[in-house]
């Protein structure tokens, strides 16, 4: 048999398609004449919606934001995973964007799901995820969800703590556990260690604790926080989760499943996924199952979020005469824009409509360094609710223009509250710029 049979042999079906969809993949936009790249469609879709509000006349919450979601950038995302990460398997975390056609498009690609709550486990459930394909990643969890996750066979689930141990020895003896310890997460965005995470030198007590009572410790898992930007962290973690699988062996576990969490960024991933693999061939042989559990990663540049200028206060600077605008949108921190609160994001604004006329994706619509001067303004009462302090565009906007933010779809809609009286239902239009995505979906 040649090498390259072997090869084929050997090489899963998933990677072979992959390999091909990467070749593939500098025309796979241009359909239909080319008016189906990803821009065109997102935009499209912004202004035919756009276009049918006026308002002067329109029903309160016609105007309200909205979402464009591009189900093909999801379907890239995961491509691109499977291209870095071949040995990690997704488990991608719901919280981060529990959109239904979100959800439904990565368990047609074979994702997993990390769940951390009732509703999430549901949710995932409802859409017939096999409770195997489910981690309940949440190292201190409600007894009642417990015996919830007990009933519906989601066996796999974290701790941290002895109180932990014995809550699931009382409530689900038979779970499979994952000991999470803490990282290093002082590059990270959002830092978890704080709250989670058993420290390295408890890991030992822990599992002895686990074998007195009998439970199944299956694997390790950890966090190396959210919007991590120091790709050593992975290395550091991957080498606790080792000396960890050294333990377990004294205790008589033998570990099977290493779940590396979250904390993938868009921009670095390359870098961070090229750490990760080396750290992972060093330290965990192959008959090792590697699991993550990536959120943001998946689903932060595949919403657009357009919104409405409510109204405008005009300020001149008395030193200058200059004059510049205060613009109050009908979304901000208490909505969708709960990002910049909780999740540390500085959303860009961009020009969609204004005089009659759409600049999305044109230079037009972008921020100038020379233009006049606007801070933006969410809709409720609060000082705080506050999207942008300065930026300046070539533009005269006023109410009933519309502006749009991209990359917007982590830790936004989910987080957003109804503060003052403000919706916080919001639409999301979904376009598909992937022909894979589309065949998923049953979309056209
Ligand atoms: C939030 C969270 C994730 C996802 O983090 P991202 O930064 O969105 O990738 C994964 N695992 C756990 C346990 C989490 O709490």
């Amino acid at each position: 048999m040649s090498p390259s049979a072997i090869e084929t042999l050997v090489s899963t079906p998933s990677l072979t398609s992959v390999d091909q969809y990467f070749e593939n993949s500098k025309s796979s936009y241009i359909e239909n004449n080319g008016v189906n790249t990803p821009k065109q469609l997102i935009g499209n879709a912004l202004k035919e919606r756009v276009q049918n509000i006026d308002h002067d006349v329109c029903e309160p919450g016609d105007e309200d934001t909205f979402f464009v979601a591009d189900l093909g950038e999801v379907y890239r995302q995961h491509m691109r995973w499977k291209k870095n990460l071949p040995r990690v398997k997704p488990f991608y975390a719901v919280k981060c964007n529990p959109d239904p056609q979100v959800i439904r498009l990565l368990s047609e690609l074979g994702t997993g799901f990390d769940c951390a709550s009732k509703a999430e486990i549901e949710q995932v459930l409802k859409m017939g995820v096999d409770p195997n394909r489910i981690i309940y990643a949440q190292p201190c969890k409600t007894n009642s969800y417990v015996r919830y996750a007990a009933n519906q066979g989601v066996k796999q689930m974290t701790f941290d703590n002895t109180d932990e141990l014995y809550k699931i020895k009382k409530l689900f003896p038979g779970a499979e556990l994952f000991l999470r310890i803490s990282t290093d997460d002082s590059s990270s965005l959002c830092r978890l260690s704080l709250k989670f995470g058993a420290a390295m030198d408890t890991t030992e007590e822990l599992l002895a604790l686990a074998q007195k009572l009998g439970l199944n410790v299956v694997g390790v898992s950890f966090h190396v926080g959210s919007g991590a930007s120091d790709p050593l962290a992975f290395m550091q973690a991957v080498q606790d989760a080792r000396s960890v699988f050294d333990q377990a062996e004294n205790y008589g576990f033998s570990l099977h499943t290493l779940d590396v969490g979250g904390g993938f960024t868009s921009e670095t991933f390359e870098q961070m996924a090229a750490v990760l693999r080396n750290a992972l061939d060093t330290y965990m042989p192959s008959h090792i199952n590697i699991i993550g559990e990536p959120g943001r990663y998946y689903v932060s540049s595949a919403f657009t979020i357009a919104c409405h200028i409510i109204a405008r206060r005009t300020i001149t600077l008395p030193e200058t005469g200059e004059t510049s605008y205060m613009l109050y949108l009908n979304d901000g921190l208490y909505g969708n824009f709960s990002s910049i609160m909780f999740d540390h994001q500085n959303p860009i604004a961009q020009v969609l409509h204004t005089n009659e006329r759409f600049h999305f994706d044109k230079a037009s619509a972008q921020e100038s360094s020379d233009g006049t001067e606007y801070s933006i303004w969410g809709p409720t009462c609060d000082g705080i609710d506050r999207i942008a302090e300065s930026i300046r565009f070539n533009h005269t906007l006023d109410m009933g223009d519309w502006l749009y933010f991209e990359d917007m779809g982590a830790y936004t809609k989910c987080s957003a509250t109804r503060f003052n009286g403000f919706s916080d239902a919001h639409d999301v239009i979904y376009v598909a710029s992937e022909p894979g995505a589309r065949a998923l979906l049953g979309m056209k």
